[in-house]
């Protein structure tokens, strides 16, 4: 298992130092505002202090499995949440950027509706400060899009996000380990089982890709995980091409209290995630 401890240090690339050494030049130019409210901010590279605010980062005792945060309540190390207790998971880890809610809400619409695609580096960065230690080498691997949806999108916000967690921590890149062999309905809306259904045989391992998972250390990217259905299916798929661990690495993370309440209340949660209906305005979730 890797280490669920915060990392302290981290390697300064020489992209990064040059990056932060144009920066005050940078913010001559064009002025830094706020992506989400407009105000203007002393870095380009982040939120006023308010819409930070908003974001939940997901705090600790947490369960051991899936990182769940336990909400305050005193827990035992090693100690597992009962969704994981009742369902072990098939991954080896959530690492969480933030929790879901309004404010991560707005952050992930206006990085893929918005196309704010600056933000991805700032999404990133709050991804990487949340995984564990990653020993050896491990690829990073985005959650597919339908290539109906990437063509009519023009990217994937996943792939985005995969590229710059490998970019920041030289990690290796497998854009395209995972595909897409048809086209999913909207998730957003549908129960457990009906959301496991809609995805069964819709995600595979590419066979071009398969040589290279064998034995390998996966970091799985979505930007927001929602049941955990779309990533169950994606780590399902590599774990039988043989991989060895899957760590799943998202911006914002749905806990499932919030997404039963809210399919209980006849809504789905919103996230524009990468399971939408082609065509369809009204963002669905994975
Ligand atoms: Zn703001
Ligand atoms: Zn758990």
């Amino acid at each position: 298992m890797p280490g669920w401890q915060a990392r302290q240090h981290r390697p300064v690339t020489l992209a990064a130092q040059i990056s932060e050494g144009l920066a005050p030049l940078v913010d001559l130019i064009y002025p830094p505002r706020c992506p989400l409210c407009g105000e203007a901010i002393a870095r380009q590279s982040g939120l006023c202090g308010a819409c930070w605010a908003e974001l939940v980062i997901p705090g600790e005792p947490a369960c051991a499995l899936c990182q769940r945060p336990f909400g305050g309540a005193a827990a035992e190390p090693g100690a597992i949440c009962a969704p994981c207790m009742a369902d072990p998971p098939r991954h080896d880890g959530i690492a969480a950027g933030t929790l879901y809610n309004g404010g991560s809400r707005r952050l992930t619409l206006a990085f893929k509706h918005g196309r704010r695609l600056a933000l991805a580096p700032m999404l990133a960065r709050l991804i990487a400060a949340r995984l564990p230690v990653l020993e050896g080498e491990w690829l990073v691997v985005p959650v597919p899009l339908h290539r109906w949806r990437l063509w009519s999108r023009g990217f994937n916000q996943a792939a985005l996000l995969a590229a710059e967690l490998a970019k920041r921590d030289g990690l290796t890149l497998l854009v395209d380990a995972i595909v897409r062999r048809k086209h999913t309905p909207m998730l957003g809306g549908l129960g457990r089982k009906a959301r496991a259904r809609a995805l069964s045989g819709a995600l595979a391992v590419s066979p071009r890709r398969r040589e290279r998972l064998r034995g390998a250390k996966v970091l799985l990217v979505d930007d927001v995980l929602t049941s955990g259905a779309t990533t169950d299916a994606c780590t399902r798929a590599l774990k039988r091409a043989g991989a060895d661990k899957v760590v799943v690495a998202c911006f914002a993370r749905v806990l499932d209290e919030a997404l039963d309440g809210a399919l209980a209340a006849g809504g789905a949660i919103e996230t524009g995630g990468t399971n939408e209906t082609p065509g369809a305005e009204a963002p669905g979730a994975t």
